[in-house]
C-alpha cells in the first residue's frame, strides 16, 4: 500500500456548486467496490476507442537464464498487510500504535525468509521496503533485521518496483507480506494503493504480478511469495513461485493467522526451496501492444473523466469507472497507471466530506476551507501567490523505496 494521498477535488466542488462533490449526480459514496473475475481475459473485454484489443494472452513465460558461479544474489521485496500472525490493519498504518507491532511481525517473517534464502545457497540478500506506511525509515527496523540481509537505501527516491530492475542485478526477487487484489475478499486486499485495480491486458494483477512483469523486463524471476490465502488463489498465474500461507482471510479487516512458529518455520522453508528450485523458476514477460486499464472503486473514484472526448472510459453498474490506453513499454503503462491513480485517490475525499460532517468543528473547517480556496484564487489572480518554497530542512539524505 502507499501512502494515502487526498486533494480537494470533492471539497472544492461542495464550494463552488454547493452540494456535488466529485462524483456526478446519483453517484453514491458508499457503494461496495465490484469483484474482479478471477481470470479476465482479452476475450471478455470489449476494444477500446482506438479499436485496440487486448493481447489474446497478457504474458508470455520464458525459462530463466542465471550463472550462479558468481554467487546468487536475491532482492527481498516486502509489503505488510500479508504477515504472520497479522489479523488487526492497524499493525502496517505508520499513524497507529499497533504499527509498533507490525514492524516486530515484519522484521520476523523477513528474516524468517532470509534464512531460508541462504539456506537455499543464496550469497547475497538485499532487503527493499515495498510498502509505503508513510514512515520516513523503513518499515523493517534496521536493528531487528537479520545482520546478514542488507537493506536498499539510493541518495534519490526511486520506485520501488520500477526503478531497481532497471539499475539492479539480482538473480531472483523474493516478494513477502504480500496481499490479493482489489475485489479478491483477501485481508487489506488493494493493488498498489485502495481502490484501484489495475488490468494489464485485461487480466486484474496483484502487486505481485506488477514486480514479477517489472523484474521480468530484466530476465529476472519472481521465485517466493507470501500472504494470505486469497493471495494464493491470485498467484495461481504464478505456479512456479514458492507460495506460503501464513493466514486465512475472514474480510478485508478479518483474518486467522497460522501459529506464528509454524509461519515462520514455513516461510524458511518455503524460501530454501525457492532457492534450490531457481533454474525451474519462469521469467513474466509481457505481451505487446500493452493494453492498459485502471478501474476504481470506492473510495477511489474517476468518474469525474466520464464523457471527456478521445478518453476511453468504461462505467460498470457497481464501480467509479475504468480508463484504458494502449502502449508498447511496460515503464510507460505503470507511469499511465499511476498519474491515473493521482486523479481516482481524489475521491477519497468523499470520506473527508463524510467525516466533516459529523464533526464538531466540521462546519467551521468547511467554511474556512472555502475561504481559503476563494483568497487563494483572488491571490493567484492578483500576482500575489507563490507556491511554498521546497522545504530544505529535514530532507531524508537516503531513500529506502515508498514511504
Ligand atoms: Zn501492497
Amino acid at each position: 500500500m502507499r501512502t494515502r494521498t487526498v486533494t480537494s477535488c470533492t471539497l472544492t466542488f461542495l464550494l463552488l456548486s454547493g452540494a456535488a462533490g466529485c462524483a456526478p449526480e446519483g453517484a453514491d459514496a458508499t457503494g461496495q467496490g465490484g469483484r474482479s473475475s478471477g481470470q479476465g481475459g482479452a476475450a471478455d473485454q470489449p476494444a477500446g476507442l482506438d479499436g485496440a484489443q487486448s493481447p489474446a494472452e497478457a504474458w508470455r513465460l520464458e525459462d530463466v537464464r542465471f550463472d550462479a558461479s558468481d554467487g546468487i544474489s536475491v532482492l527481498v521485496l516486502h509489503d505488510m498487510e500479508g504477515l504472520s500472525g497479522q489479523d488487526d490493519w492497524r499493525t502496517f498504518d505508520h499513524e497507529m500504535p499497533q504499527y509498533a507491532r507490525g514492524q516486530e511481525l515484519l522484521a520476523a517473517d523477513v528474516n524468517a525468509v532470509v534464512e531460508g534464502l541462504f539456506a537455499g545457497g543464496a550469497t547475497e540478500v538485499h532487503v527493499v521496503d515495498g510498502h509505503g506506511s508513510g514512515n520516513p525509515e523503513p518499515d523493517v527496523r534496521g536493528d531487528l533485521l537479520d545482520a546478514r540481509a542488507r537493506q536498499v537505501f539510493r541518495d534519490e527516491p526511486f520506485d520501488t518496483y520500477f526503478d531497481l530492475p532497471e539499475t539492479s542485478s539480482y538473480d531472483a526477487v523474493a516478494v513477502v507480506g504480500m496481499h490479493s487484489k482489489t475485489g479478491s475478499g483477501g485481508f487489506a486486499a488493494h493493488t498498489f494503493t485502495l481502490g484501484i485495480e489495475l488490468r494489464i491486458n485485461g487480466q486484474p494483477i496483484t502487486e505481485t504480478e506488477l514486480v514479477a512483469l517489472s523484474w521480468g523486463r530484466a530476465g529476472v524471476p519472481v521465485i517466493f511469495g507470501s500472504g494470505d490465502d486469497r493471495l494464493a488463489a491470485d498467484l495461481q498465474t504464478m505456479p512456479w513461485i514458492e507460495f506460503v500461507t501464513v493466514k486465512r482471510a475472514t474480510s478485508a479487516s478479518t483474518a486467522e493467522p497460522l501459529q506464528v512458529e509454524d509461519a515462520r518455520a514455513a516461510l524458511t522453508e518455503g524460501a530454501r526451496r525457492a532457492v534450490e528450485n531457481l533454474a525451474s523458476a519462469r521469467v513474466i514477460k509481457v505481451s505487446t501492444p500493452i493494453r492498459a486499464t485502471l478501474r476504481a472503486v470506492p473510495p477511489a473514484n474517476l468518474t469525474m473523466l466520464e464523457g471527456v472526448p478521445g478518453l476511453d472510459y468504461e462505467r460498470g453498474a457497481d464501480d467509479r469507472g475504468a480508463v484504458s490506453f494502449t502502449t508498447d513499454d511496460l515503464r510507460a503503462a505503470y507511469d499511465g497507471l499511476t498519474a491515473l491513480v493521482g486523479v481516482a485517490t481524489g475521491g477519497y475525499t468523499s470520506v473527508l466530506r463524510e467525516v466533516l460532517r459529523t464533526h464538531p468543528a466540521g462546519d467551521s473547517l468547511i467554511f474556512a476551507y472555502g475561504v481559503a480556496v476563494m483568497e487563494r484564487w483572488l491571490d493567484v489572480e492578483s500576482d500575489r501567490w507563490q507556491p511554498d518554497a521546497e522545504p530544505t530542512a529535514a530532507v531524508p539524505a537516503r531513500h529506502h523505496g515508498y514511504r
